[in-house]
């Protein structure tokens, strides 16, 4: 099936249950076992089926279902957001003494969590060029158990190189994940291309509207004969777990990847999507593929039209011949489409305060991937705890706004970019 067609139909058998058209919610903490022997099997792995909504539930089936399709995955799972679904990714590899190596261009979010945060745990990040992944080899050791980066990078708009990642890293065995969030799976299948596991904040472009947050993790067919292959690293994959009665991983004919954090990591730190949050998601999924169409073609309008303003400095836009990007856009991604960031230069720091004052449609929101347009200046907001020379390394100047151009008309947006700048 193609993606649209999946985004609306996969995973859900109108002719099953109660025949709803629509997804219905399983709004329900757990299910009714048939007796015993039923209740046994499940929690053995014999029978599959859903047992506490903080591990399983029908209506988030549905949507694992059909974002594993739409990523070409095997099996995916949901997560409360996309933070969770980072953490669970790394956590469900490494542990107290391995390390990861993370890309110099990602999410403050994933820049927190991966540097600080589970240095607490005794993981340690080391951080490669994702532009041309040049330093990416010399950094992987024997403890090193994942190796993380963005296909489309948010705030900065880079591209990685994700050929060059994905051979340095099946040369080495070791895991890639790629938060493919602002790409997202309309214009992108990280899979395709030899990535090991996707992740997805869908609070952003998925959901389409900012009603609701969640996270996602999809991984790729063949995850066991990977784990079997690299068993050195990967060792909780192919030896008893000893918190499951014994259950090795790679003897379960299920995806490996999202298994062991389902059995895991949601049972025990149990940060599971809401049912309702699944439904809302539901709903934006079926226009996923046309939304992100019109972010791209919009977002190149709008960049086109501040490259020609005398007041702009300078565009980011990867779907900009000038861009740094631009060729990466053009080889992996759908029509060389680039989704719907943009951010622009202007004098200085005080000009850009004033310019995200004065805009009238663009709402001033930390979010992205929302119908409506957003707008913000990271060096007095998300980034403003950060020194000048941080700041600079992060890919954000003083004078930076950072767009994330909504489904509006692009005419009035131009227009109201245009009474802004003036
Ligand atoms: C927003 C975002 C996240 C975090 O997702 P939440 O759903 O807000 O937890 C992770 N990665 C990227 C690229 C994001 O834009």
């Amino acid at each position: 099936m193609q993606k649209d067609t999946i985004a609306i139909h996969a995973g859900y058998d109108k002719k099953e249950g109660w025949g709803t058209m629509s997804v219905p919610i399983a709004q329900t903490t757990a299910y009714a076992f048939r007796d015993a022997e039923h209740a046994a099997n499940l929690f053995g792995l014999k029978e599959l089926g859903s047992i506490y909504t903080r591990l399983t539930n029908p209506t988030t089936d549905i949507l694992e279902q059909r974002y594993a399709q739409l990523e070409g995955g095997a099996a995916a799972i949901c997560v409360a957001s996309g933070q969770s679904a980072i953490f669970y990714a790394i956590a469900n590899v490494a542990e107290a003494g391995d390390n990861i190596i993370i890309s110099d261009k990602l999410y403050g979010g994933a820049i927190t969590l991966l540097t600080h945060t589970i240095k607490r745990f005794g993981i340690k990040a080391k951080v490669f060029k994702s532009a041309d992944a040049s330093n990416l080899e010399e950094l992987i050791d024997d403890n090193t158990k994942a190796i993380f980066f963005e296909s489309l990078s948010n705030p900065q708009i880079a591209i990685a190189d994700i050929e060059a990642i994905v051979a340095i890293a099946k040369r080495n065995g070791v895991l890639t994940v790629c938060d493919n969030t602002v790409a997202t799976a309309a214009l992108f299948n990280p899979i395709a291309w030899g990535v090991d596991v996707v992740v997805h904040s869908t609070s952003k472009y998925t959901n389409g509207q900012g009603t609701a947050i969640g996270g996602i993790i999809v991984e790729r067919d063949g995850m066991a004969e990977f784990f079997k292959e690299n068993s050195k690293r990967y060792y909780h994959f192919v030896e008893p777990d000893e918190s499951y009665h014994g259950l090795v991983y790679t003897e379960v004919p299920l995806p490996n990847f999202c298994l062991r954090i389902r059995l895991n990591l949601l049972r025990d730190i149990g940060a599971s999507q809401s049912p309702l949050n699944s439904w809302l998601l539901l709903q934006g999924l079926e226009t996923l593929t046309l939304r992100v169409e019109k972010h791209s073609n919009s977002s190149l309008e709008v960049a086109k039209y501040l490259e020609s303003n005398p007041k702009v400095k300078s565009v980011n836009y990867p779907g900009l011949e000038s861009n740094a990007s631009y060729a990466k856009a053009q080889k992996y991604f759908k029509d060389g489409k680039a989704s719907g960031l943009i951010s622009f230069d202007v004098e200085d720091y005080d000009t850009a305060k004033a310019i995200i004052d004065k805009a009238k449609l663009f709402s001033v929101v930390v979010n992205i991937g929302d119908s409506k347009s957003l707008i913000v200046h990271p060096a007095s907001t998300t980034h403003s705890q950060l020194s000048e020379e941080e700041l600079i390394k992060a890919g954000v100047n003083p004078s930076t706004i950072r767009l994330s151009i909504g489904l509006e008309d692009p005419k009035d947006l131009i227009e109201d970019l245009e009474q802004a700048l003036s």
